[in-house]
């Protein structure tokens, strides 16, 4: 039998192609509900999300929708279009107008810094490799699209992981929103693993994870109940992983142990606001390079007008969190300074539009900060992890391309 820990999306994926191999799957989901950070929440008719906006990153052509279509779950994903607008000086540009703000000089710098890029990456951050261009303007785009798509500021962003990021979208293409909220995925999942035999138990933590003397898998305690098993996905992040692990001596232990040190969760806030008139006008990001800390906006009913009232647009900013200052005061100034971006981008926003605003810490935006991901295949035999801390690209396109590398190491032995 096969385990799973953590029904969010991961967990999910993982146990959906387990089962579709025709494996006993069990999963264990500690809440009441499935989907951790990527199912809706509704709210006054309108349909936010407990973490995810909605919004595949690759969408009908990504890792995530190849792997539903594969399994034949029928999930509808409006691709964006265009993917994506940036907002300067009062006005929205296309990424083609944008381009033509930029000087000569810095069109033609850029060009020749992508093409000694094919020569060998430099160790270096996405920042400094865009600085050297000498456009301010780029700069704060290139951060602000650092901020809304990884959560971190470009100064925090390794070069290659922003370039692997533009690699997997030109490779898959630009974003899309799930029809019906990302809920729509995890119900879909969920009726999947149900169907073929596997077993879903919500409301049960697992409390730990059985080790045998030479440290591979033999099973999970949950509530006090032992239940063996051969291969173990867990889905709850590598660190809340080695927690559940009594013994830390054993050697495969103690190696895994030393590589969990090296990720880094990255945190955020989202807000949600309303306005009874289109703002944005499409569904792609539109970037905000002039704010302080939003990095972009998405109006998401521009793809689905059902996930809000009738005659009502749903709107999700997302900025990063700096790690500085997490106290409650702290947070509470970041959260200000997002509602003074957004009063500036948009000239009729008032508080009273807020819909809900989330902070993303203990659970955060990204267990790892893109580039810190973990192997999801571990020292420990019989143990594997899902989820976004050992993801393989951006956000849940990662999570589906490394639950694919899970799923072959288990089959392969
Ligand atoms: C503000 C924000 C915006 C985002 N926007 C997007 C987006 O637009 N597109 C996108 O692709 N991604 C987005 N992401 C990222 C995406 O939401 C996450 O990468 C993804 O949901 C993580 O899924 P997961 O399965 O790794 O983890 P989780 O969703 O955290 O799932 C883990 C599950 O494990 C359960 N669990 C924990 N401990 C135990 C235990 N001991 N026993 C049993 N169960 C346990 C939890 O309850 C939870 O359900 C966003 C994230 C945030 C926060």
């Amino acid at each position: 039998m096969d385990v799973v820990i953590g029904g969010g999306v991961g967990g999910l994926l993982a146990a959906a192609r387990l089962a579709a191999l025709g494996r006993r799957v069990l999963l264990f989901e500690k809440r009441r509900w499935l989907g951790g950070r990527f199912t809706n929440i509704v709210q006054d008719g309108f349909t936010l999300s407990t973490g995810a906006l909605h919004m595949l990153p690759h969408g009908s052509r990504g890792p995530t929708a190849a792997m539903l279509e594969k399994l034949k779950i029928p999930v509808v994903i409006i691709d964006s279009d265009p993917h994506a607008t940036i907002f300067l000086d009062g006005r929205m540009y296309t990424e083609r107008e944008f381009r033509r703000l930029l000087s000569l000089r810095a069109r033609f710098s850029l060009f020749w810094k992508w093409i000694g890029l094919r020569r060998s990456v430099p160790d270096m951050s996405y920042r400094e490799f865009i600085e050297g261009v000498g456009s301010d303007l780029l700069t704060s785009f290139t951060d602000a699209f650092s901020r809304f798509t990884f959560s971190v500021s470009s100064e925090d962003l390794p070069l290659w992981e922003a370039l692997m990021a533009t690699a997997y979208t030109r490779f898959y293409g630009g974003p899309g929103i799930v029809k019906g909220g990302c809920k729509s995925v995890i119900d879909g999942l969920s009726r999947y693993i149900q169907e073929h035999n596997g077993r879903i138990c919500t409301d049960s933590p697992v409390d730990e994870i059985l080790l045998t003397s030479e440290g591979s898998v033999e099973g999970v305690s949950v509530n006090g109940e032992v239940i063996r098993c051969s291969a173990l996905i867990s889905d709850i992040g590598p660190r809340e992983t080695l927690a559940l692990i009594a013994d830390r001596s054993l050697s495969p232990v103690r190696e895994f142990e030393e590589s969990v040190k090296g990720i880094r969760p990255v945190f955020g806030i989202k807000i949600s606001f309303s306005s009874d008139r289109s703002l944005i006008g499409h569904s792609g990001v539109m970037f905000t390079p002039e704010c302080r800390r939003v990095g972009g906006v998405v109006e998401v009913t521009a793809a689905d007008p059902s996930l809000a009232p009738t005659g009502m647009h749903l709107y999700m900013s997302h900025q990063h969190l700096p790690r500085g200052d997490l106290t409650p005061q702290g947070v509470r100034q970041e959260i200000d300074l997002g509602l003074e971006d957004l009063g500036m981008v948009f000239q009729s926003f008032t508080e009273d539009d807020v819909l809900l605003v989330q902070t993303y810490i203990d659970e955060p935006v990204n267990r790892a900060l893109q580039g810190s991901d973990l192997d999801p295949i571990t020292p420990i035999k019989g143990l594997y992890l899902a989820g976004d801390g050992v993801k393989d690209g951006i956000e849940v396109e990662g999570i589906a391309r490394s639950v694919e590398a899970v799923i072959e190491s288990i089959v392969s032995g």
